[in-house]
């Protein structure tokens, strides 16, 4: 496959993103145009070359461009329309979103009124989760009162857990995850990003998490490796952030292949595409390009996009036989 049939192959591919944080994603352009002097150039970290020093770095980026722009419930629901209405032009059929709730404390703006307007800006034909994301120290004002309004929230699918990674789990933690698991949200967590192989055993043992976000210094330990796959975890790793927050030495030693091929579903996603400068396209390519994954196994990482969504049986099949479908009319001779 040449450069451009590889593109077309990957554009064609039905897709599930299920690592986008809204916190990352507001569109430059629109930022850029509506305030060109607070933000006259995209950031630095576009660079394909660019490496952050350390995940406090990636979290100063976060400050000076997604801060000052994500002021009200109203440019989140813009920041969800912008980037899920791109998403839909990559042939992506269902998303899970996230919005940080030490975010939202901070802005001062209201966990419920913000749901409720990121909820109703989702494309219409796309099948959406919303989830909400929290640190692990949680939150700074008001602990108790913000858990309940977020199990209460009915725009709320699901709860997410982000930030700097920090294991052991505290206790807090492992009662939430459970109290919502309790209440119908659908939980994820990410772990083992930064930190080393324990938090995705930390998250499948502690919080009865089976979708991890990143997973891939898990690699590190076959043992952790072979206890995801038994616990039938999903991985929905992220490569162009993993390669610039250095998650991983270098993309020639990414892991996503090995732990696919040892027994752990992977998926590939975008994670914040403001502050990347990516688009889903480029974290597919890049597994082929560096990787040397066939079109068979973008097509697999398409199919798991699919069969580990919260999605009913017919509309996961449907896709899975549309992405053979495009398999074949690709690689055809
Ligand atoms: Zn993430």
């Amino acid at each position: 496959m040449t450069d451009s049939q590889l593109i077309a192959f990957i554009d064609a591919l039905p897709k599930a993103e299920h690592h986008l944080h809204l916190d990352g994603s507001p569109n430059w352009h629109t930022m850029h145009a509506t305030d060109p002097d607070r933000f006259p150039e995209p950031p630095p970290s576009w660079d394909a070359d660019f490496r952050f020093v350390n995940f406090e770095a990636f979290e100063g980026y976060i400050r000076a461009y997604a801060v000052p722009w994500l002021t009200s419930a109203e440019r989140f629901a813009h920041t969800a329309h912008e980037v899920l209405e791109t998403r839909a032009k990559e042939n992506v059929r269902y998303a899970e979103v996230s919005f940080a709730a030490l975010a939202v404390e901070r802005s001062g703006i209201d966990i419920q009124e913000t749901a409720k307007a990121i909820q109703d800006a989702f494309p219409a034909n796309m099948e959406t989760r919303l989830y909400i994301g929290m640190h692990h120290k949680a939150f700074e004002t008001d602990h108790d009162g913000y858990l309940h309004q977020i199990l209460d929230c009915d725009e709320i699918n699901g709860i997410d857990l982000h930030g700097p990674e920090e294991f052991p789990l505290r206790p807090w933690i492992k009662q939430f995850w459970a109290d919502a698991k309790n209440a119908g949200k659908l939980i994820k967590a990410h772990a083992s990003e930064l930190t080393g192989p324990t938090g995705v055993r930390e998250a499948i043992e502690d919080l009865g998490v089976t979708k991890i976000q990143h997973g891939v210094q898990a690699a590190l330990d076959p043992a952790v490796v072979k206890f995801a796959a038994d616990a039938n975890a999903s991985f929905d790793v992220c490569p162009v952030s993993n390669v610039k927050l250095k998650a991983v030495p270098s993309m020639e030693e990414h892991p996503i292949m090995k732990l696919e091929a040892a027994g752990v579903t992977c998926t590939i996603n975008s994670d914040d595409p403001l502050i990347f400068g990516n688009d889903l396209r480029d974290d597919y390519k890049i597994v082929a390009d560096v990787l040397g994954a066939t079109p068979a196994q973008l097509a697999q990482f398409a199919k798991n996009s699919f069969t580990t969504a919260d999605w009913d049986q017919e509309n996961i099949e449907a896709a899975c036989k549309d992405i053979e479908a495009v398999l074949s009319e690709h690689t055809a001779d």
